[in-house]
C-alpha cells in the first residue's frame, strides 16, 4: 500500500491513552484506532499499516497474543509492533520481545520518547519494504519478475478458486530474438526488451493483472477473473502491441519489425489442475506459435 503519510494503528482498551497518542501523531501521520485485540488483528489485515503501537492489557486478546498473531499471518507479519505499558519489568519486556516486538515504551508516554522510536522504526520498515520490493522487481525492465509471478500465480489460483472465476495466462517469446542481438548488438537488445515491456505493461488494465519478465526475452501475463471468452483477442492485442512498436529486425525470419509469439491457456482453478498446469500448458501453446511459424497466438487445448 503506498501513503503519503506513515500510517499507524494505536491500540488500547482505554480512549484516553489512544487520545494521548493520537495527540502526538495525528498532526503529521495517518492514525488508526483499535480498542480491542481482535479489532487489531482485523484492521491489520485489511488496512495494513506501517507500525503498531500496542497496548499490553486487553480485556479480549492482550497484547502479546495480538502480536503473535499478527507475526504468525504473512499477510501482517512485516508491521512492527511496539509495545505501550504501563509495566516496566524485564520479564514483561522480555515476553513481548519474544512475541515479536520491535519495541517497548512506558506509561505515561513521553512525547519526545515516544515520538523518536516511532521515526526509528518507520524509518527501518520502510527501508525493509525497499529491499521487499527490489527482490520482486526485474533489474532490466522494471516489470515484476519470475519470483514475484510464481507468488502471484500461487495466490491468484487460490483466490479464483475461492470466488469461482477464471484465471488465464499469457506466455510471450521475442521472435528471433539472437539473431536481433547478433544484429544489432547487446546493448541494442536490452533496448529492446524494455520496449516490449512497457508495450505490455500498457495493456494491462486492472490492478490484480500482472506482467512479468519470465526469464530472458520471455515475457509472461496473468490475468484474473477474465472471460474465457475474451483470453483470445487478449493475447493477440498483447502480440499486435509489440508489432505496433515497429522496432526494425531485419535479421527476423517472420517480419521485418519485431515480434513476439504467445500461448495462452485458461483454467477455472475452482476445479483445474493446479497451477504449474496452467503454466505448463501455455508453454506448450507457446511452443506451437513457435513451430507453425512465429508472429502468432495460440491457445492451448481446454
Ligand atoms: P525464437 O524465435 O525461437 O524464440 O528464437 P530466439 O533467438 O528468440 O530464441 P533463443 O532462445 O535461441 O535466444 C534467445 C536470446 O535472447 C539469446 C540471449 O542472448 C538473448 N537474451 C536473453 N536475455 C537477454 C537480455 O537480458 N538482454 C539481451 N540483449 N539479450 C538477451
Ligand atoms: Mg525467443
Ligand atoms: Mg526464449
Amino acid at each position: 500500500m503506498t501513503r503519503e503519510r506513515p500510517c499507524l494503528l494505536v491500540v488500547d482498551d482505554q480512549p484516553t491513552n489512544i487520545r494521548v497518542l493520537y495527540e502526538i501523531f495525528g498532526a503529521d501521520h495517518e492514525v488508526l484506532m483499535a480498542t480491542g485485540g481482535a479489532q487489531a488483528v482485523e484492521l491489520c489485515r485489511r488496512a495494513a499499516p506501517d507500525l503498531v503501537l500496542l497496548d499490553v492489557a486487553m480485556p479480549d486478546l492482550d497484547g502479546y497474543e495480538v502480536c503473535r498473531r499478527l507475526k504468525a499471518d504473512p499477510l501482517t507479519r512485516e508491521i512492527p509492533v511496539i509495545f505501550v505499558t504501563g509495566s516496566d519489568t524485564a520479564e514483561d519486556e522480555t515476553r513481548g520481545l519474544e512475541a515479536g516486538a520491535v519495541d517497548f515504551i512506558s506509561k505515561p508516554v513521553n512525547p519526545a520518547v515516544v515520538r523518536a522510536r516511532v521515526r526509528t522504526h518507520l524509518t527501518l520498515k520502510s527501508q525493509a519494504d525497499q529491499l521487499r520490493n527490489l527482490a520482486f522487481v526485474d533489474g532490466l525492465t522494471g516489470l515484476a519478475n519470475r519470483r514475484r509471478f510464481e507468488a502471484a500465480l500461487a495466490s491468484e489460483y487460490r483466490i479464483c478458486a475461492r470466488a469461482g472465476e477464471t484465471l488465464a495466462l499469457v506466455m510471450l517469446d521475442v521472435d528471433c530474438f539472437k539473431q536481433f542481438n547478433d544484429c544489432y548488438g547487446h546493448q541494442a537488445g536490452d533496448d529492446c526488451l524494455r520496449r516490449v515491456a512497457q508495450a505490455l505493461l500498457a495493456r494491462m488494465r486492472r490492478p490484480r493483472d500482472l506482467v512479468a519478465r519470465y526469464g530472458g526475452e520471455e515475457f509472461v501475463c496473468l490475468i484474473p477473473a477474465i472471460e474465457a471468452d475474451a483470453v483470445p483477442d487478449f493475447a493477440e492485442e498483447l502480440r499486435a502491441a509489440v508489432a505496433a512498436e515497429r522496432i526494425p529486425h531485419l535479421a527476423s525470419t517472420c517480419a521485418a519489425v519485431v515480434t513476439v509469439s504467445a500461448g495462452h491457456a485458461t483454467d477455472r482453478p475452482a476445479t483445474g489442475s493446479g497451477p504449474q498446469d496452467l503454466l505448463k500448458r501455455a508453454d506448450q501453446a507457446l511452443y506451437a506459435a513457435k513451430r507453425a511459424g512465429r508472429d502468432r497466438v495460440v491457445a492451448a487445448p481446454a
